[in-house]
């Protein structure tokens, strides 16, 4: 399958968003004073991350969040899956650009998925911060992804 075969369609992502948070150990705390700065606008959404991040969020913050499979464990390819099946809208992703990580394939795994399905993705705070202040972080808005039925039609 190439990118040249396969067709795009349009879908509409709610206005009520999933949005996924992940943040490597050293990038936590940059996450959590992140998240409590905008805590009123993430509250809006429906909020996961990874294992400790979500604990975290949820214990430092005491906000809702569903805590997935910790990263390293699997919950990034989690997080991927997730996306391709269309239940994150949204993916704030703080990984550490110092330090390699044991689950490194999982992480390239994780923000190729997430390309694919063309996500909003920030990697740092002041994209995240771009992120959360934009008006469609709060309405709806539309999204091309793959059409995956037309590629079958055309093949079969
Ligand atoms: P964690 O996983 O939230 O369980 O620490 C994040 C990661 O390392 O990908």
């Amino acid at each position: 399958m190439k990118n040249n075969t396969l067709q795009q369609k349009t879908i509409m992502t709610p206005e009520r968003k999933n949005v996924a948070l992940v943040a490597h150990d050293n990038m936590k705390p940059a996450l959590i004073e992140w998240a409590e700065k905008h805590k009123e606008r993430l509250i809006k959404h429906n909020l996961m991350a990874t294992g400790t991040t979500g604990n975290l969020m949820q214990k430092q913050l005491n906000v809702p969040v569903k805590s997935l499979i910790s990263g390293p464990l699997g919950g990034d390819q989690q997080l991927g899956g997730l996306i391709a099946e269309g239940k994150i809208d949204v993916l704030i992703f703080f990984w550490d650009p110092f330090e390699p990580m044991p689950h490194d394939p999982d992480i390239k795994a994780l923000l190729r998925v997430a390309a694919v399905w063309n996500i909003p993705i920030a990697c740092s705070v002041s994209s995240a911060n771009f992120l959360v202040s934009s008006p469609l972080f709060e309405s709806e808005f539309e999204r091309q992804i793959p059409d995956y039925d037309k590629y079958l039609q055309e093949r079969l």
